[in-house]
């Protein structure tokens, strides 16, 4: 089979199977192989490696994951793409296709199936309409990952990476924080895609850490304390932390961990670091007497 990379043979392939692009599943496919050759290179793919695929299209960075991984998962959605795949993939044994809607898949068993549990590369041109929850539902999996190198748009990008006090930083920077040290690898204009994307594009490579970055008590009381401070993004911490009815504090509680912090009752969330909510969700559950988050 010829390289899908060469604009012309994806063409053909595309006539050839009279395919329609579905925006509703954001497919705008790769036709550059100078971006392909970077993207695998960038995740750093090797002899030993098992890489899962999120939305193979018509198999084309799959074909260059396939000449360097020991093994490739693509998990695709769209049906109508399963028999291109069938003869696109048909020189590599060393791939599985899977038609699947990656949220609705439980990743833990599929490393497990699939790679005995040991670390898994995610790599992907993600469908924009859900990188946030792809992204994620990989962090909150807990599923052995060693890197996630994905093309994304590049204002996620830019939200991934963002400090405190910018106005890009928000619940993705501190989740990514918590997970990974992110680094964008690469700027992708719209033309290296058919059809070509309304947004810029980057590439990001997530290089997960083996052990969290910050110490919290309960991770998951620090995410619903960190989500309820950018739902309202104008209002200060301590009042979004009390007005959320699903969380159990009330403003005087957040204002002494504040003030136990050094920090001024008035400080919005978007000014916290990473570890700042990591400090205030361990001083709110205190010791022992633990509050749960209520929804
Ligand atoms: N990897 C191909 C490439 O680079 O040319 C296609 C990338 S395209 C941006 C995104 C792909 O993800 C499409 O093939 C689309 O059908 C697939 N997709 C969209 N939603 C998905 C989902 N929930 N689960 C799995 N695949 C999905």
């Amino acid at each position: 089979m010829a390289t899908l990379g060469i604009p012309q043979n994806t063409i053909e392939i595309l006539r050839k199977y009279d395919f329609c692009f579905q925006k509703k599943f954001g497919q705008n496919f790769l036709i550059d192989p100078h971006v392909l050759e970077r993207i695998v290179e960038e995740a750093g793919i090797g002899a030993e490696d098992f890489v899962l695929e999120i939305g193979p299209g018509i198999g084309t960075m799959t074909q260059y994951l396939c000449e360097s991984a020991r093994e490739v998962l693509a998990v695709e959605i769209d049906r109508k793409l399963i028999p291109v795949l069938g003869e696109t993939l048909a020189d590599y044994q060393n791939v599985t296709v899977l038609n699947e809607d990656i949220l609705k898949l439980d990743l833990g068993e599929i490393a497990e199936k699939y790679n005995a549990g040991r670390p898994v590369k995610v790599v992907a041109n993600l469908p924009y309409y859900i990188t946030t929850p792809i992204i994620m539902e990989l962090f909150e999996s807990h599923v052995p990952l060693e890197s996630i190198t994905v093309m994304v748009q590049a204002e996620v990008a830019d939200r991934m990476k963002a400090k405190p006090g910018t106005k890009e930083y928000g619940a993705l920077s501190l989740a990514t924080a918590f997970y990974a040290e992110a680094e964008v690898v690469g700027n992708v204009p719209p033309n290296c895609f058919m059809p070509r994307p309304k947004v810029s594009s980057a590439v990001v490579r997530l290089n997960c850490h083996k052990e969290s970055p910050v110490e919290v008590h309960d991770e998951r009381l620090m995410f619903r304390l960190i989500r309820a401070s950018f739902n309202q993004r104008r209002k200060t911490l301590a009042n979004g932390i009390s007005n959320d009815t699903g969380l159990p504090f009330g403003r005087e509680e957040v204002v002494a961990a504040l003030e136990q912090m050094e920090l001024s009752p008035m400080i919005r969330g978007e000014r916290l670091s990473l570890e700042e909510f990591a400090k205030l969700s361990n001083l709110l559950t205190g010791e022992g007497g633990r509050k749960e988050p209520i929804a």
